[in-house]
């Protein structure tokens, strides 16, 4: 199995990089953000809890994400491996990550950091709230969302940093070039 975390900040471009990763690698794509907002559409208990956090730019309790992740792993047959996109966002969840993946005989491979700085993050995220209409993507919203993600997400770097695990990718450019600098960080593992 091949399971790699893809980081960074809000708008930094980690949809569209596991989209490439998913085609490439034949990995399996975990969203938490796209999970828990299809439990908003549909409505759904855990969806109107979800939102009452994601609505402000908090993070979803750790319990909720952690048991909707570990259903998701459980639930899998026979995959690759996964890609971990918005999932860990707190010290706790990657503690809960290792275990999970250590119960299925796997491992966390490598943390791909996309690194881009706070005012193109902005740019982006405002962009994109004009087009896709997600209602997370306004300026308070951004602003509490990076705010959050410097205290409670970005620790998770020297946690990774630390056991060798963390990759930083220049997260500014075309997106086949950023993809270029991922890959070659992938295919050192896989070779
Ligand atoms: P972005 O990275 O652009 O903020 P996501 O779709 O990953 O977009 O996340 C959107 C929101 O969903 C977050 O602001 C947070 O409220 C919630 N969320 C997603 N993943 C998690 C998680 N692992 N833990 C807690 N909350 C989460």
């Amino acid at each position: 199995m091949l399971n790699i975390v893809i980081f960074g900040a809000p708008g930094s471009g980690k949809g569209t990089q596991s989209a490439k990763m998913k085609e490439k690698y034949g990995l399996e794509h975990l969203s938490t953000g796209e999970i828990l907002r299809s439990e908003i559409k549909a409505d759904t208990e855990l969806g109107r809890l979800a939102d009452s956090y994601m609505s402000k730019g908090l993070l979803v309790p750790d319990e909720l994400v952690i048991d909707i992740l570990n259903g998701l792993i459980g639930r899998q047959g026979d995959v690759k491996g996964f890609i971990f996109d918005g999932f860990p966002r707190t010290l706790a969840q990657g503690e809960a990550l290792g275990r999970m993946l250590k119960r299925h005989g796997g491992d966390v491979h490598a943390v791909v950091s996309l690194e881009v700085d706070e005012e193109e993050l902005i740019d982006r995220l405002l962009k994109r709230g004009r087009i896709s209409g997600r209602k997370d993507d306004n300026r308070e919203t951004v602003e509490s969302r990076l705010k959050v993600y410097r205290a409670q997400t970005e620790p998770l770097k020297e946690y990774y940093r630390t056991r060798g695990l963390l990759k930083n990718i220049e997260g500014t450019g075309s997106v086949d070039g950023i993809f270029a600098s991922i890959e070659k960080e992938i295919d050192r593992l896989v070779k």
